[in-house]
């Protein structure tokens, strides 16, 4: 089957590689018709990771079931289903209470909990931006979508990882209705934050970025679009609040922060938000924080290590949620959204291209050049 495979730091190729295959009885195999680029491909595609040579990347997936193991029985062949990016068993403690991004059957390493497709660190699995993709605990794992998915694929696709991550954000961050929240990254997952928030009745949401095209999107849905390359993004939110802040703030960069010039600092966004979100305000933190191997011991622990001005948060009593989407916990609720016409995700999508491009797509997506904020593979055309 063709594959697109990670060659090294900026480099990835479309490839012929073994089909994937039904493994173990409660296996599914799906023939993937829409899988997305995502931001956390480029920690690899950056060679920030120990991204092993070879392997297939793609987490975000969506196709139809072409075989199922002999123990699977609930999904079906011809199915379309829709996966989470994480991969969980449903039955650990951690699943058995929702926190499927903390899986501790699917990742082989004893130390780390939860696992992915086509993620380092994540658990041996290929990923879905090729032609088939195996998918452990099948029943558990597949969403089954409505009928109107075969024709609105971009908006169903986007249920494997950035709306229920948008929408987990706005849940740690305890977006209630009439309240203002700022979101810091108008990339996929900030703007999803965004429609989340949007869908949740805040009163004001506003969206800091730099990127003229990122913000247009966010201001289509109805935020406020601060361009941090102008303005003060702390100064814009005190404005918008009374000199009070913000009820709530979603953090959907990560590590690779950077100010307007181009100079990263990974503790930007975490020191805006302390300043820019109210005494006793909530915060959540969806951007990766992790920058390097998680497979060196030593640095296990220390890996992400960022300084952010803890004595303000403090003094402020804020209080912060963090962490990888519990995709599972939420993707049925938001395919009803969809199914409805209540979400229409897709409106962030500016690529729709084969498999075959997808190198020259990775090249964009990771330049931020203009206009490339989602784009969606179709293998096999
Ligand atoms: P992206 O790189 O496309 O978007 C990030 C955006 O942040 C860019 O538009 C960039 O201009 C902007 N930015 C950079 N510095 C900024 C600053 N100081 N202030 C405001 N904006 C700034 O990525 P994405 O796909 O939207 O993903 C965002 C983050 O979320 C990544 O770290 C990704 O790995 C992570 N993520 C987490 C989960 C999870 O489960 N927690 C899931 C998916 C993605
Ligand atoms: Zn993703």
């Amino acid at each position: 089957m063709k594959a697109l495979v990670y060659e090294g730091p900026r480099s990835v190729k479309v490839k012929d590689v073994p089909d994937a295959r039904i493994e173990r009885p409660t296996d599914v195999l799906v023939r993937i018709t829409a899988t997305n680029i995502c931001g956390s491909d480029l920690h690899m595609y950056e060679g920030r990771t120990d991204m092993e040579t070879g392997r297939t990347l793609g987490h975000e997936n969506l196709g139809e079931v072409v075989e199922v193991g002999d123990a699977v029985d609930r999904v079906r062949v011809g199915d379309l289903v829709c996966l989470p990016f994480n991969i969980s068993c449903g039955f650990c403690r951690n699943c058995e209470q929702g926190l499927t991004a903390f899986c501790l059957s699917t990742n082989p390493d004893p130390r780390m909990a939860g696992a992915a497709y086509g993620f380092a660190g994540m658990g041996p699995y290929s990923g879905g931006q090729a032609e088939l993709l195996r998918v452990p605990y099948g029943d558990h794992n597949c969403l089954v979508l409505p009928e109107d998915a075969r024709e609105r694929q971009t908006d169903y696709v986007m249920l494997s990882d950035i709306f229920p991550t948008g929408w987990h954000c706005t849940e740690l961050a305890g977006v209630l209705p009439g309240e203002t929240v700022v979101i810091y990254g108008a990339g996929p997952v900030g703007l999803m934050a965004a429609l989340s928030a949007t869908l949740k009745s805040a009163e004001k949401v506003l969206v800091v970025d730099r990127h003229p095209d990122r913000l247009a999107l966010a201001e289509q849905i109805g935020a406020i679009p601060v361009d941090d390359s102008k303005v003060s993004p702390i100064d814009r939110v005190l404005e918008e609040t009374g000199g009070l802040g913000a009820d709530c703030g979603c953090e959907c960069v990560g590590y690779q922060a950077h100010d307007p010039q181009g100079q990263e600092h990974p503790n930007l966004t975490l020191n805006n938000l302390v300043q820019s979100v109210r005494f006793a305000g909530r915060i959540g933190v969806v951007g990766v924080f992790v920058p390097q191997d998680p497979h060196s011991p030593d640095q296990l622990y220390r890996q992400g290590e960022v300084a952010f001005d803890y004595g303000l948060f403090w003094f402020k009593g804020q209080s912060v949620g963090n962490g990888q989407c519990n995709v599972k916990a939420y993707n049925r609720r938001l395919r009803n959204l969809v199914h409805s016409g209540k979400a229409k995700p897709s409106w962030i999508v500016s690529h729709e291209i084969p498999l075959e491009e997808a190198p020259e797509a990775y090249r964009h997506f990771d330049a931020r050049d203009d206009g490339w904020t989602k784009v969606v593979l179709h293998p096999g055309g």
